[in-house]
């Protein structure tokens, strides 16, 4: 193979869902960095390929990519892989891939499995503009006060989100966004126990609370943008917020030209 770092997509799930491609890559290819080397075995255990695996991660990324570069400079052809679907999506490799680019290095990608893309694919919600906004913050503070950032976004939004997280999200989403807005859940893609939902939010949130099943396994949420009339009263609903926010420490004359500013 030409030397250079293939960024190779894996399975969200289902194994039969490597390319042809990307398992031709895996198997000519010197060495395939892994974020879990244990979780890659796996999956290349069960398409017979014995290439050797080496580990790269968010915590030895930034040492390793020196070294992996400097392979690739000798002539060898390396693989980026992640635990599942396309390494850089909510997955370490960043930091490899630009210091690839900064080093001259060809970087190829070989294009495969998104959880995110594969749920926007299914969710029956406007895709010909969507934002990726991968996990919220853990903590509800943190969440709510993202979620306030996003109400008024147009665009169709993509989250991916924990199980035991997904009730808390669904009830912010609920105060933040409003109950009535569309929303699919997707949960296990491509996996024995795949379930996709579309509803207002406040049915989501409610089928999720009373059944412990949604709340098991991998999942996506895709979620309608906001609508012209909707994303008024939703900057209104803003401008109120951050006019109380003020007022404490200034005049309301000033509160309210940094505000309208
Ligand atoms: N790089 C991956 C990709 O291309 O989708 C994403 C990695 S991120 C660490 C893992 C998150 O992706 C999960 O918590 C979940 O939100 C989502 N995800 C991955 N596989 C999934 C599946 N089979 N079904 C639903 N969501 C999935």
């Amino acid at each position: 193979m030409k030397a250079g770092l293939y960024v190779v997509a894996t399975p969200i799930g289902h194994l039969d869902d490597l390319s042809q491609r990307a398992l031709h890559t895996l198997q000519q290819v010197q060495l395939i960095a892994a974020e879990d080397t244990r979780q890659s075995a796996h999956l290349l255990q069960h398409h017979g390929i014995h290439t050797p695996l080496t580990a790269c991660h968010d915590h030895n990324e930034g040492q390793r990519a020196a070294e992996l570069i400097g392979r690739i400079q000798q002539g060898e052809a390396i693989a980026l892989i992640s635990d599942a679907g396309t390494p850089l999506i909510s997955d370490p490799g960043f930091r490899l891939v630009r210091a690839a680019h900064d080093a001259g290095v060809p970087v190829s990608p070989i294009p495969g499995p998104c959880a995110a893309i594969a749920a926007l694919s299914a969710a029956g919600l406007p895709s010909d503009r969507f934002f990726f906004e991968g996990f919220l913050p853990a903590k509800t503070a943190g969440r709510q006060a993202r979620l306030r950032e996003l109400a008024t976004e147009p665009a169709t939004l993509i989250f991916y989100e924990a199980p035991h997280r997904i009730a808390a999200m669904l009830e912010d989403l609920c105060h933040c966004f409003g109950p009535d807005r569309q929303a699919t859940l997707c949960r296990e893609l491509t996996k024995t126990f795949e379930t996709l939902r579309r509803a207002p939010l406040a049915t989501l949130r409610d089928w999720v609370a009373s059944d412990p099943n949604q709340q098991k396994g991998e999942i996506v949420l895709v979620v309608a943008g906001a609508d012209p009339h909707n994303r008024q009263q939703a900057q209104q609903q803003q401008a109120l917020e951050m006019l109380k926010k003020l007022l404490p420490h200034m005049p309301l004359k000033t509160a309210a030209q940094l505000v309208a500013d």
